[in-house]
């Protein structure tokens, strides 16, 4: 199948000539694979590139999302792209199978991915983001944390986000002021503001997962201080149902030229009560 955003023949000559990607095959990780497997996967994500993400790119770009002060809305499409891929399974095709994932070889999930981004740089975003928030859970969170947020976003019922940014610092991480406070019960109630957040607020998904980077009080100065944490919009129940909505909330849409179908976001954690967060890791 031809391309009008990525030469397949490119890839191919990356993949198999450049890389001898098929070697891969034989490691045990990925004995049960072929290089057919490799190549449906990447004629599956190029589909989708074209029919699902590329039909959109300039109508998401001349129709922005806009806010109502409750609820983010946006084109249809756009849900369209987030439901397919998800059904495709990029998000997690490089987990582990016993995970639930298709354990594919890392550069064979982004050789495909390259398609659907070549095509959307935007719309795409909504996966990608949430394929990172869920490896930052996968590595680092708890049984629970995989259960009660990894499996979702993988499945695509939540989406995820990475909340670095601050109105006042951007590369400088070690200077953010967001704040985190031990509870009794083991959480902590997250305070601050972040900026420049992609996909902080959509209607695409039930939920959407916030990795945000605080600093739990007392912690030491510099980088050393900052922790990570899980802050869902809305809280989920023990048995993975959802519960209330939590205090995070949507100040404001930014805009992004030839990025605007993902949104871009100012968001405030704890205004009122504090945000619930759950530290991932070590502090
Ligand atoms: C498309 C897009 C999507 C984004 N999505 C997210 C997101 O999802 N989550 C999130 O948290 N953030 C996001 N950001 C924000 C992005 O991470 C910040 O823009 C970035 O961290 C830089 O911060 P800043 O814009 O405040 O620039 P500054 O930190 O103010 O930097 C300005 C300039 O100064 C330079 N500079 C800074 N510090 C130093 C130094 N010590 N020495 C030398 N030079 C220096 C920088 O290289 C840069 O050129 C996004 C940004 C863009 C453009």
């Amino acid at each position: 199948m031809n391309s009008n955003y990525l030469n397949p023949r490119d890839i191919d000559f990356y993949l198999y000539e450049f890389l001898d990607t098929e070697a891969l095959l034989g490691r045990p990780r990925y004995s049960d694979h072929s290089r057919e497997i490799f190549d449906a996967t990447l004629n599956g994500a190029q589909n989708i590139a074209e029919k699902y993400y590329a039909n959109h790119y300039s109508k998401g770009d001349d129709n922005e999302p806009t806010f109502d002060g409750s609820n983010v809305t946006m084109i249809p499409e756009t849900q369209v792209a987030w439901d397919v891929a998800a059904e495709f399974g990029l998000m997690a095709a490089h987990h582990d199978a016993s995970e639930g994932g298709l354990q594919l070889p890392e550069i064979i999930c982004k050789a495909a991915s390259a398609y659907i981004q070549a095509a959307n740089c935007a719309s795409s975003g909504y996966y990608i983001v949430t394929a990172s928030a869920g490896n930052l859970v996968r590595n680092f969170g708890s049984k629970i944390q995989k259960e009660q947020f990894l499996h979702p976003m993988m499945d695509g019922r939540f989406a995820g986000t990475m909340a670095l940014s601050e109105p006042a610092q951007g590369s400088a991480l070690a200077d953010i002021k967001t704040s985190a406070t031990r509870q009794s019960d083991g959480s902590y109630r997250i305070r601050g503001q972040k900026i420049y957040i992609t996909n902080g607020d959509h209607n695409l998904t039930e939920n959407i997962i916030h990795m945000v980077l605080a600093k739990i009080e007392g912690a030491p100065p510099g980088v050393r201080g900052i922790s990570l944490f899980i802050v869902p919009k809305v809280l989920v129940n023990e048995d993975g149902s959802l519960g209330e909505r939590n205090d995070v909330a949507l100040a404001g849409l930014l805009h992004k030229m030839g990025n605007r179908t993902a949104t871009s976001t100012v968001l405030h954690f704890g205004e009122n009560e504090g945000a619930v967060g759950y530290l991932v890791g070590e502090p």
